[in-house]
């Protein structure tokens, strides 16, 4: 759509939120040309920062009217692309609905504003010990809004569960710019299901209501050094076909843990070529119990060195390492693509030696850090992007990685969504048929494609090109059989 097509949206925009919540400007623009994955930019045609429901609603309805496309951004730390803006569209962004509307203890649970920060939620109810279970590494910064259309994990979602476990009701507004509620409670179609982790292309949510946790009062940490990955992957999966389910199993390799050291100084063992980090919860006797027989598993697998928390300070510094893994990878390598797969947890010593043979194979260093107890690999594949020929050679590895985990039975995304970046893997684990199914599902909440478009999906089709699907009458009703239904 050629830019001036969008002045009357514009003049619109600026009548209903005011001059200072529409961006024009170039030099402003660009500030949101990008999510967290730097290599996929398109600057907006223009931004708008909503403040309310409302106002999303009013802004998604002049969308609409004038077939102009939009993309929700929360705080823009998502890795696969999804909040890349469209040029000729509209960046709605929710940085100014900050509000926690309601904490309600009894009930458990909280109504918040898409823009509130995942931790922000956690730091309003943790004096009453209470927490927000959903842990992404990024919480101080990303969005709950961001959360629940990537269905994001973190370190302790093995045991506590993902966001689409801790998402009670959401309100959203549709693609044609209607405010509707959907509840986990709603009878018939789960709507709320479908919703979380539809990566913004069903609609924006303007409202979260989540599930409160109590904090669990019995922590303990436990950090276990082994020569290598393999014989740590084979620890993971002793550790739970043993029965036991620890709130987080996290896994740094040798690279990983240099780039650690080197940015927070983190003292774990010297010599190590991986490290666990195992933590469990819950009651005392439990805990002491799970503790003596991860010990047990992580000696006999070849742990040399072993480290139990004694206290939360001890606790914070172990975590350290592993919270800072992502930026710290910066200071070893001038470029990095953080990729997201994974693997069935038995396949993990041999999927990492996999990704230890390509990498030796093209030259190129991928640092391993990830959520070894569900198998979600975060493999980190290096470059310099000064040199000819590195980052092609990085992208190379990085899909073959992506390969691995779907011929292990995996995937290709863990918890970062597919996004813009991932779109072009989907074929790797669906069929035609499938991606069309998925279609429908896109089509009947947006059947304009004006949500997002771009995402997701290999091949952006218009809802009439789906098989099955027109636009107006539905075949059903068209032949007569309808009232059969
Ligand atoms: C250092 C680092 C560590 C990370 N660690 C983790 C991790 O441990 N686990 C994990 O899961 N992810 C992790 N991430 C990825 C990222 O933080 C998550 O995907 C997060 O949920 C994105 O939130 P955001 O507010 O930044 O969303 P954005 O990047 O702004 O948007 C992400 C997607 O959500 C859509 N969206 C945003 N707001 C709304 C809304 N209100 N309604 C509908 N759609 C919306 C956008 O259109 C886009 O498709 C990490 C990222 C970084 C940079």
């Amino acid at each position: 759509m050629p830019a001036q097509t969008l002045d009357e949206p514009i003049r619109r925009f600026r009548e209903f939120l005011g001059p200072g919540s529409v961006i024009t400007d170039p030099v402003r623009l660009r500030t949101y040309e990008c999510d967290g994955l730097t290599h996929h930019r398109a600057v907006p045609a223009v931004v708008v920062l909503p403040e309310s429901a409302e106002q999303v609603a009013a802004v998604v309805r002049v969308c609409d009217e004038h077939g102009v496309p939009f993309v929700a951004r929360g705080a823009g730390t998502g890795l696969s692309g999804g909040a890349l803006p469209r040029t000729d569209g509209v960046l709605i962004v929710t940085s100014r609905m900050r509000r926690i509307l309601s904490v309600d203890l009894a009930n458990r649970r909280a109504v918040v504003e898409p823009g509130v920060t995942n931790l922000a939620i956690t730091e309003a109810v943790r004096d009453q010990g209470y927490y927000y279970a959903p842990d992404p590494s990024s919480q101080q910064v990303c969005s709950i809004g961001g959360n629940v259309a990537e269905n994001s994990g973190g370190a302790h979602c093995l045991k506590h569960g993902f966001t689409v476990n801790h998402v009670l009701a959401l309100e959203i507004v549709t693609p044609q710019g209607e405010i509707v509620e959907l509840s986990a409670a709603d009878p018939g179609y789960d709507l709320l299901g479908a919703f979380i982790g539809s990566e913004g292309t069903l609609g924006i949510a303007t409202k979260v209501t989540v599930r409160l946790t109590r904090a669990p009062r019995n922590v303990t940490t436990l950090l276990a050094a082994f020569d290598g990955v393999e014989r740590g992957g084979q620890a993971v999966s002793a550790i739970i076909g043993g029965g036991i389910l620890p709130s987080a199993i996290e896994m740094m390799d040798a690279l990983a843990i240099e780039a650690a050291e080197a940015a927070v100084a983190c003292s774990y063992p010297e010599g190590a070529g991986a490290v666990l980090i195992v933590e469990l919860d819950g009651p005392v006797e439990e805990v002491a119990h799970e503790l003596g027989e991860v010990t047990r598993i992580c000696r006999e697998s070849g742990a040399f060195a072993l480290r139990t928390a004694a206290d939360p300070a001890e606790r914070a510094a172990v975590w350290k390492g592993r919270k800072s893994a992502f930026a710290a990878v910066g200071r070893i390598s001038p470029a990095y693509i953080v990729q997201d797969g994974v693997v069935p947890r038995t396949a993990l010593p041999e999927v990492l030696a996999s990704i230890d043979r390509l990498s030796r194979e093209h030259g190129i260093r991928v640092a391993n850090v990830f959520h070894a107890g569900d198998g979600n690999l975060h493999p980190l594949v290096l470059f310099d992007d000064r040199e000819p020929g590195a980052g092609e050679r990085a992208e190379l590895v990085s899909g073959r990685i992506l390969d691995l985990c779907v011929e292990y039975g995996g995937s290709i995304t863990g918890e970062h969504g597919v996004g813009v970046d991932k779109s072009r893997y989907m074929t790797k684990m669906f069929s035609d048929d499938d991606l069309d199914t998925m279609q429908l599902v896109r089509c009947a909440f947006d059947p304009r494609g004006l949500s997002n478009p771009g995402k997701v999906f290999p091949t952006p089709r218009l809802c009439g090109e789906v098989p099955g699907v027109r636009r107006g009458v539905h075949p059903l009703v068209e032949s007569g059989r309808a009232e059969q239904f």
